[in-house]
């Protein structure tokens, strides 16, 4: 048996968010403009003032840089390799952010300065965003766009909507829980809508499997069957039994886990168990959070949720209250500038069961899969329909030579390059050179043309407009 060194709890907990201030903001000549928006002397910005000012009157496409979250569960080799990094030491290198999260702002280029994208955005929010959506988020920048690249799985996990989220926060701040207290389930009062697309293939698990699954394979194993009446399983009997698995003593976990897993690994002697399979996934996690005294009331959600194998370009829309976790791969991901995560297990994280339980739909069906959809009358761009209004994630995908262009129609757009060689030019303002694994960011209703020296796909998140 694989021991566990995870067994030791360790925290991977970045520091907690601040919760946002944004300036009251008044109209001047039919403009809404912050209050605040000259920058007080004291606080001056890290770039040159003067092209600031330039930038901030006549705004262009800026060179954007990104980083590094070194989670455990990270790959060693896809972001390094992206980036164009060695990775001498085997580092794990989870995620790649670009966003303006204050955990980990990516950093815009402004003449000879870098200045940090959340500050970037309390100086010239109107200007970045646009001023309807300055004011619809509240002079926040309403995404944080990630790589993601995943060798272990990620916990159990769920996101809160928005009425959830305002009354979780209110009640810890009331309890007079500290942001950064270890307690706290509620990091801001924002829900946390999320979109995963693959790069390569990408293992998920996402919502209770059909009824009828879930039947057939909770009656055919012994160790959860007589959790559950013999007649057909219910939609309330279903909810009954993961509420009920998920509160059993840990005991009791260990009571049905121990010969569980002792099962499932004989029979992967007998037939070595594939990623199609959840016992595969079952014994990976088990190795990575179990320890022999201690079987983790994750697993059983491997069997209860449904396995996603998504092909490079398929994504997936996580809602509130859906449950997931992802397994392993890398791939873009884009989500609400939220830190609000309800854990249930297979994480050294803490783990709320309660808060858990009481933020899932316990909807039961296959997963749907998103396939990029066209945008119309273009050829190099396609994006995934979601009804999230903080965030859209967009595929350019030009051939040597070729151009995109964008009119000034846009909301503020995030992109990196994943191959190739390109450029983006846009009025008069700017002109970017940009290879693979390099960022950009795009203010609000700038038209710019991206033009391909070599074949190159480009990620965009941006804001709907
Ligand atoms: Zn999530």
């Amino acid at each position: 048996m694989v021991l566990n060194r995870r067994c030791v709890v360790e925290s991977f907990q970045t520091p907690p968010a601040r919760k946002k201030r944004y300036t009251r903001f008044r109209i001047v000549n039919a403009r809404i403009t912050p209050a605040s928006r000259r920058m007080p002397k004291s606080e001056q910005l890290p770039v040159d003032a003067a092209t600031f000012e330039e930038w901030d009157r006549a705004p262009y496409p800026l060179r954007l840089r990104g980083g590094v979250q070194h989670y455990a569960w990270g790959s060693t080799d896809a972001i390094p390799e992206l980036l164009g990094q060695a990775n001498p030491k085997h580092e794990p290198f989870a995620e790649l952010w670009l966003g303006a999260h204050p955990d980990l702002p990516a950093h815009a280029t402004i003449g000879s300065g870098e200045i940090a994208l959340n500050r970037l955005t309390g100086a010239a929010g109107p200007v970045l965003l646009g001023e309807t959506a300055f004011e619809q988020f509240d002079g926040v920048f309403p995404f944080l766009m990630k790589i993601l690249s995943a060798a272990k799985p990620l916990s159990i996990q769920a996101h809160p909507n928005t009425e959830q989220a305002e009354s979780g926060f209110a009640r810890e701040n009331h309890a007079g829980l500290e942001l950064d207290d270890p307690q706290r389930n509620y990091k801001d009062d924002k829900h946390k809508p999320e979109l995963i697309s693959a790069l390569e293939d990408f293992y998920a698990l996402r919502g209770f499997r059909p009824l009828d699954e879930l039947d057939r394979t909770v009656h055919a194993m012994l160790e959860l069957s007589d959790l559950v009446p013999d007649e057909t399983l219910t939609h309330d009997g279903m909810v009954e039994l993961y509420v009920d698995l998920m509160q059993l003593p840990q005991r009791e976990v260990n009571r049905r886990l121990i010969p569980l897993m002792q099962r499932l690994r004989i029979a992967n002697g007998d037939r070595e168990f594939g990623k199609a399979d959840p016992e595969y996934w079952a014994i990976r996690a088990d190795d990575e959070f179990s320890c022999d005294d201690h079987k983790d009331r994750g697993l059983f959600s491997v069997f209860l949720l449904n396995l996603v194998h998504l092909r490079p370009g398929q994504g997936m829309y996580l809602p509130a209250g859906e449950p997931h976790s992802y397994l392993e791969g890398t791939g873009v991901e884009i989500m609400a500038n939220s830190n609000n995560v309800l854990r249930g297990g297979l994480t050294p994280k803490r783990v709320d069961v309660e808060e858990l339980l009481s933020v899932l739909t316990f909807e039961c069906g296959k997963p749907t899969v998103l396939e990029l959809k066209r945008d119309r009358g273009s050829g190099t761009r396609a994006r995934y329909v979601t009804p999230a209004s903080e965030f859209e994630l967009s595929r350019v995908q030009l051939n040597s030579g070729e151009r995109q262009i964008a009119d000034g129609t846009h909301g503020a757009e995030l992109g990196i390059v994943l191959d190739g060689d390109l450029n983006i030019d846009s009025r008069g303002g700017s002109n970017l050179d940009l290879k693979r694994g390099q960022s950009f960011l795009i203010p609000y209703g700038i038209p710019y043309v991206m033009s391909a020296r070599e074949a190159a796909t480009v990620f965009i998140g941006s804001v709907p407009s």
